[in-house]
């Protein structure tokens, strides 16, 4: 007879948990134990990638499934006691059960009743985010989109391949997600607009390095308007949005794409009393385990994560978080050991051939961290100048002064090959490497991939030199 040694339920079915319920399997059975886990997602998709949705909506990507790293039917195959449209609604600790209610036909068949309470011995809390929605006139006509799920992905593609008139895109927010959709917007060929109320586009970058965004952007033909508060939509007579309505007067629109931001999904487990952190996020141990509570566990977007360089909690809301978070997660309940090591805020993103990156912190980032800090920035080429394809790109270093440690770095380049290379300014902040001995590492040369001293390098000398000599 099959011994279950613990039932574990996991709330949420995507990145962070979906890699909790297979790590958990795999470290249980590579250590002769049992467990039984139960997966409760209120949607229809699992392990699904909202970070290719852009890409999907731009025409990159032909179909929703091509997103879909694994089915419902792949993860019950391993093992997984998968509940598909089945919501989480109220958790009680103290009885140690979940109580749960069905949202909608998802086409699948778990044989899940509507109301059922289950009981766990360990509870994952893995519920993701919640895109924040303005609370403006207008703001739930339709032809206005959000975009978090491959439901809003299709519901955003249904509009742009309708048979409606569409000529004016607006998008509000000009953060990743914002400018990874006004590419897509543009690529359907919409004349595309986005309107942030902040002064940059990007404001994860320092102000001078989101003005190369803004200046590449314009030069990309997206009319950006940046210190502008959307104040409401303009909604015509059959209910479709017409108009951004701003203090600069209205924006027309026929379609509307909301990009501005996310907060973490924390409402049951604040009501279960569990305890948030300063940033909103699930405050949770180096195991994932949620602080103070022995049998409850968190990963992703919903949590709040260790930031190594500024040493505070921050919520970084990305799925390369919440997938190597969960995995942690995983090992630890299938009776392993592991640890998350912390985040160092390492985004990459790209709107056509623009490429932006930034890791660590940025300038005002670091003295309200109690750095004094220095900054070293270079204006270089992608490759040897005299390459064909050679694309101007600028990379900016953020040292400590005096030490010439590394505390982060931003690349804004017009061409492709740029924006990755953030990954050895990551590296190095990462291992607390100083600037100096980023500008003299054996870092690879040649003519089609970059100057003979890399951009990175020469920003990463002009910051140590300055912050020695400063
Ligand atoms: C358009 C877009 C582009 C992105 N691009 C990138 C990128 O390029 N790089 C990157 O690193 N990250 C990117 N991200 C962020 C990344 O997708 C998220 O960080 C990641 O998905 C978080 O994983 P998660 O498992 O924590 O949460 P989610 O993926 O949000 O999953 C949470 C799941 O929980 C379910 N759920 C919530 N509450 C309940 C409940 N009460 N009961 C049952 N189920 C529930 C939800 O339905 C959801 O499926 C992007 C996100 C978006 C929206």
């Amino acid at each position: 007879m099959r011994r279950v040694t613990d039932r574990i339920v996991i709330i949420g079915g995507d990145a962070a948990g979906m890699s909790a319920a297979s790590q958990a399997l795999r470290t249980a059975a590579r250590g002769g134990r049992d467990v039984a886990v139960t997966v409760l997602e209120r949607g229809p998709w699992t392990s699904y990638s909202a970070c290719g949705i852009p890409y999907w909506v731009a025409g990159d990507v032909d179909v929703a499934e091509d997103l879909v790293a694994r089915t419902p039917e792949e993860h019950r195959a391993n093992g997984i006691d998968l509940h598909m449209g089945v919501e989480a609604t109220e958790i009680d600790l103290g009885a140690q059960v979940v109580q749960t209610r069905r949202v909608a036909a998802t086409g699948e068949t778990s044989g899940h009743s509507t109301g059922t309470a289950i009981s766990f011995d360990q509870l994952v809390i893995a519920t993701g985010s919640v895109p924040i929605r303005p609370d403006l006139p207008g703001a739930y006509a339709d032809g206005i989109h959000g975009l978090q799920t491959l439901d809003d992905g299709q519901s955003l593609l249904d509009a742009l391949t309708s048979a409606r008139r569409l000529e004016r895109a607006v998008v509000v927010g000009a953060g990743y997600i914002g400018i990874e959709v006004a590419e897509a917007a543009q690529r359907r060929g919409l004349a595309t607009t986005v309107v942030d109320m902040a002064e940059q586009p990007m404001t994860t970058l320092d102000p001078d390095m989101g003005a190369l965004v803004r200046t590449e952007m314009e030069k990309l033909g997206i009319d950006l308007r940046t210190s502008t508060a959307v104040e409401g939509f303009e909604v015509g007579a059959d209910g479709w949005v017409t108009g951004v309505v701003t203090p600069d007067g209205t924006l027309p629109a026929d379609l509307v794409v909301l990009g501005i931001g996310v907060r973490p999904n924390t409402r049951l487990a604040r009501e279960a009393g569990l305890p948030l952190g300063e940033t909103g996020g699930l405050q949770v141990d180096r195991r994932q385990a949620v602080v103070g509570h022995d049998a409850v566990w968190a990963a992703g977007d919903c949590v709040e994560s260790f930031h190594r360089v500024s040493q505070r909690p921050a919520v970084v809301a990305l799925g390369t978080h919440a997938n190597k978070q969960g995995r942690v997660l995983g090992t630890n309940l299938g009776g392993g050991y592991d640890t998350f090591p912390g985040v160092v805020g390492t985004a990459i993103t790209k709107v056509h051939d623009l490429e932006i990156a930034r890791t660590g912190l940025g300038v005002d980032e670091a003295r309200r961290a109690g750095f004094d800090v220095v900054s070293g920035t270079v204006e270089s080429t992608t490759t040897a100048g005299y390459m064909p394809g050679a694309s101007p790109m600028t990379v900016k270093v953020v040292a400590e002064r005096g030490t010439a440690r590394m505390l982060g770095a931003q690349i804004v380049g017009a061409g492709p090959g740029s924006a990755k290379r953030i990954d050895a300014c990551a590296l190095a902040v990462w291992n607390e490497m100083h600037a100096d001995d980023l500008a003299m590492t054996d870092l690879s040369y040649a003519p089609p991939f970059s100057p003979v001293w890399d951009p990175v390098q020469i920003a990463a000398r002009r910051a140590a030199e300055r912050a020695r000599t400063s």
